[in-house]
């Protein structure tokens, strides 16, 4: 139906600078985690914490799944232990649970917000309880006050999964310095910033952190770099732990150092194309996302609509036509409880979680990346429009 090229749902914006980095690591000799590995955490910090004293430890992983099991595991959650999330998210929030032998308590959504119900997180809370992990869906902050006063109340961690949060702010402040017990990010293709895959653990805990590093790699108490760099004999370590394999290549943090410096203009790239959507689709019979609270930053990794009883398309029908009048789309997410996995593991139904059902059911993502032009904006106007017009 169109004759201009097929739209993607997402695409990354890699530069000449990154392109460079990355050639300059590959001629260096160095290319697992090393220098660049480093510069990239502290430059991470930084664009964190800012002037902020309070020390606050960026650990590089591989990938946010990789970092959310070494938080978890640093935090001590193993067999008998539950921990409480959402079931609006992808399946790596909750299957890192399940590697540490704990059970997963999924709960249902705010509908205004698309993020975990604090109320409902209170809810499920058991005397095996350990930890709640809020997801900041689509890049909106969840109600973190209320989710670190209940984890107060009751003794618990809080892991946040921030994925879709960079940068997002939560009263005024980024995701990353909230005061849980850690924070982790993903920098896999499609996230706001990527390395092709990565992540980041964020903590101010310095004994977690500790725990994560060596976690990170084979549980050897000397990462390869400090072994290549140090004094004593560079043969020598040992190991303290059966550790994973999660580290990060230099290769992915060269992309990463050139990738964050421009997470903010990103971040205001996308802002603007979610005004423009907003106002286009204003009339339509569509239900809008979410917006952050006065004062605070959205990320806008994703920009979900979901369709009113009034549209003349369901869910399924509308993306079809996107994508007839060259337009990807997606859905985030087809809820944990859905899945046979988690259905079957926890004896789950939709009637239990009827917000995320509901949400599902009607959802669908746009394209909202910062290499979008301006002529690809109208187009997904143009086609959101012309998909609902149809009869
Ligand atoms: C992408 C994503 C992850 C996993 O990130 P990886 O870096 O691919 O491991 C976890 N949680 C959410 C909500 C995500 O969107």
């Amino acid at each position: 139906m169109s004759d201009l090229p097929f739209l993607p749902f997402a695409l990354p914006e890699i530069g000449e600078e990154e392109i460079a980095e990355v050639v300059d690591t590959l001629r260096s000799g160095w290319v697992t985690t090393g220098p660049k590995a480093k510069r990239f955490e502290e430059d991470f910090a930084a664009f964190l914490a800012g002037a902020d004293a309070a020390p606050l430890h960026a650990i590089a992983v591989n990938s946010a799944t990789a970092g959310l099991h070494l938080a978890l595991e640093a935090l001590g959650i193993g067999p008998g232990d539950e921990v409480i999330t959402t079931t609006h998210t992808f399946t790596a929030t909750a299957e890192v649970v399940r590697y540490l032998g704990a059970d997963v308590m999924l709960v249902d959504i705010d509908p205004a917000t698309l993020n975990i119900d604090p109320a409902l997180v209170e809810a499920a809370i058991t005397p095996r309880t350990k930890a709640i992990i809020p997801v900041h869906y689509a890049g909106l902050a969840a109600d973190m006050p209320a989710l670190l006063a209940i984890a107060r109340r009751h003794g618990l961690k809080v892991v946040e999964d921030a994925a879709h949060a960079l940068p997002t702010t939560c009263r005024g402040a980024l995701v990353g310095t909230l005061g849980s017990d850690a924070t982790v990010f993903s920098f896999y293709a499609n996230k706001t910033i990527t390395t092709g895959e990565g992540g980041m653990v964020v903590t101010r805990d310095a004994e977690l952190a500790r725990r994560v590093k060596v976690m990170r790699l084979h549980g050897i108490n000397r990462d390869a770099f400090d072994r290549f760099t140090s004094k004593t004999p560079s043969w020598y370590y040992e190991v303290v732990a059966p550790g994973f394999k999660y580290n990060l290549t230099d290769i992915a943090a060269a992309l990463g150092i050139h990738q964050l410096r421009r997470a903010r203009a990103f971040r205001q790239r996308r802002a603007q194309i979610a005004e423009r959507f907003n106002t286009a689709f204003a009339n339509l019979p569509l239900l809008l996302p979410p917006a952050a609270q006065p004062g605070d930053l959205h990320a806008w990794h994703l920009y979900v609509v979901r369709l009113s009883d009034e549209a003349s398309a369901n869910r399924d029908r509308f993306i079809e036509r996107l994508f007839a009048l060259g337009v990807g789309a997606s859905v985030h997410y087809i809820p944990l409880h859905q899945h046979p996995y988690w259905r079957e593991r926890y004896a789950l139904s939709a009637e239990r979680f009827p917000h995320s059902q509901r949400a599902y059911e009607r959802m669908a993502s746009l394209p909202i990346y910062s290499k979008m032009s301006d002529a690809d904006v109208e187009r997904v106007v143009d086609a959101v429009r012309g998909a609902l017009a149809t009869r």
